[in-house]
Order: C-alpha cells, then sequence, then structure tokens
C-alpha cells in the first residue's frame, strides 16, 4: 500500500491555503522524495491558478520551473501537486482524471463541507488514482 509521510503542520498549510482561496480552487507542488511505495512530503509550493474555471485548476508553469528549481537546490523533487475542490468532496474529479498525465505523482485534495475540509491522497499511474494511507509527523 502506498503511503504519505507528511508533517501535520504542512496538511494544515494546505487547508488553509484552500479556506483562502474559496470560492477558487487552490493549488501547489508538493516537494520531496519516493522512498519505495512511500512519498514523503517536506515542502509546499504554493501555485497560480491560471483557471479561469472555478471548477477546475491549471498550475502557473513558471511556479512549476520555480519549484523544481526549488526542490533540486534542496537534493528533493517534486513529487506531486495539492488542490482543493470548494464545493466538492475529496475526490479526483472528472475534471482532474482528463488533466493527469504523470505517472507515479502524489494528489492531494482538499475538500468537503466548509469549515470541515479533509485532505485526501491519491497516486496517479496508468490513468487510475489509487488512496494512499496518512502517515503524519510532528516533524
Ligand atoms: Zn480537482
Amino acid at each position: 500500500m502506498t503511503s504519505v509521510l507528511m508533517a501535520e503542520a504542512l496538511r494544515l498549510q494546505i487547508l488553509q491555503q484552500a479556506r483562502g482561496a474559496h470560492p477558487a480552487e487552490c493549488c501547489g507542488l508538493l516537494l520531496g522524495a519516493r522512498e519505495g511505495q512511500r512519498f514523503r512530503v517536506t515542502g509546499l509550493y504554493p501555485a497560480r491558478n491560471l483557471s479561469s474555471d472555478p471548477q477546475r485548476f491549471e498550475i502557473d508553469p513558471r511556479d512549476h520551473l520555480a519549484a523544481q528549481r526549488l526542490a533540486r537546490e534542496g537534493a528533493a523533487a517534486v513529487i506531486g501537486c495539492y488542490h482543493s475542490h470548494p464545493s466538492g468532496a475529496a475526490m479526483p474529479s472528472i475534471a482532474d482524471r482528463a488533466g493527469a498525465a504523470e505517472d507515479n505523482f502524489l494528489w492531494l485534495i482538499a475538500g468537503g463541507a466548509k469549515g470541515d475540509e479533509s485532505l485526501n491522497a491519491f497516486v496517479y499511474s496508468r490513468g487510475v488514482f489509487t488512496g494512499a494511507d496518512w502517515v503524519t509527523s510532528s516533524g
């Protein structure tokens, strides 16, 4: 089973960003390392959402490049992305399925009722999103 190791502080940061972007979707990139079946997230890179459709997100390619540069400087990699569903479930949408491209890429999706948002983890590979387990760390 695939798992995600991420500090609670980073999880809260994504939920906070999701609330701040409401009613639009927030988005960003996940920095860290793949360790076998485990994705270790060590940093976030909030990105501009270029989509004019509030039901979609499109990460600004300049932010994607900047995140890759930052990751390399820290001997890490861009291992995934995150975004929010301001009025939907924390599950991959049809638009997400259509937009996903990179295999073995971690997707964190924030969604749910306002004030009670949750963050779920999925790994995209060969056309399929598979749920991943959370392993939170305090560090
Ligand atoms: Zn989505």
